[in-house]
């Protein structure tokens, strides 16, 4: 495997008194995709805010591309390539599909892809540029947030939830474009509570409970562990 690009280290992130993660290490070599799965407020989102530079890890380290980037902005990872597609989207409604997308080119300027390229990634897009987004279906938004995060062209993609909330086609449809992103070459950190989906779709897998890496291995192997299928992934 090639070097990390994405390294995790002793990581902690606190609200206050509660204690969201208490400490997280893992990385990603180039091109890979890593399922981070858990409960509900195992922490998960958590390491992805720290990592986008969201929140200020209470301690440990965040290096990307090989440069500790702990302290640095969230804007300035953006324009290094390191793009978060927050849970729950966060699309412009009022705004045109076209706009959001503007929006995320934005961010890196001369590097950003071209808007077609987008619409030949997500077809659905293509049909809808000119309508509000607010207009368009969950799994749709859900397309267009990502859409928004690749024009960017980022080298690493940070995704909280893409399939929550979503009808079964739709999660399908997400996990088939999750599968396209990484097969382009761009590394994938995929945040899930659907744990079985995520473990199928990455290379390896880090299980949280209540802030900590409870378990961590090749997803393939994940799947098959006792303990990890008692109580992430039940029966089919
Ligand atoms: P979910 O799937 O529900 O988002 P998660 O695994 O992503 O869960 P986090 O959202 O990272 O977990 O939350 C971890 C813990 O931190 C939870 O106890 C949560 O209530 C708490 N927490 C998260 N965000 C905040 C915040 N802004 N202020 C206070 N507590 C928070």
């Amino acid at each position: 495997m090639s070097e990390p690009i994405l390294e995790v280290e002793s990581l902690k992130v606190a609200y206050g008194r509660v204690q969201a993660v208490r400490d997280v290490s893992f990385s990603v070599p180039e091109g890979g995709l890593l399922a981070l799965v858990g409960a509900n407020g195992a922490g998960k989102s958590s390491v992805l805010a720290a990592a986008s530079g969201l929140v200020r890890p209470a301690a440990g380290r965040i290096r990307f591309q090989g440069e500790d980037v702990t302290r640095r902005p969230a804007h300035r990872r953006v324009a290094a390539g390191l793009v978060l597609v927050p849970e729950g989207r966060q699309i412009l409604g009022t705004l045109t599909v076209a706009e959001n997308l503007l929006l995320g080119a934005h961010r890196r300027r001369r590097q950003a892809a071209p808007e077609s390229e987008m619409y030949d990634l997500f077809p659905v897009l293509a049909e809808r540029r000119a309508l509000p987004a607010g207009s368009l279906s969950g799994g749709e938004q859900q397309m267009l947030a990502i859409a928004r995060a690749m024009i960017a062209r980022p080298r690493v993609v940070l995704l909280d939830e893409p399939s929550m909330g979503l009808a079964p086609k739709m999660v399908d449809e997400v996990f088939a474009v999750i599968e396209k992103i990484r097969a382009s070459g761009v590394t994938v950190v995929l945040v899930e509570q659907n744990a079985r989906r995520a473990l199928r779709a990455a290379d390896t897998g880090h299980v949280l409970e209540t802030g900590e890496i409870a378990h961590s291995g090749p997803a393939s192997e994940l799947l098959q562990d006792p303990r990890v299928v008692k109580a992430y992934l039940g029966v089919e």
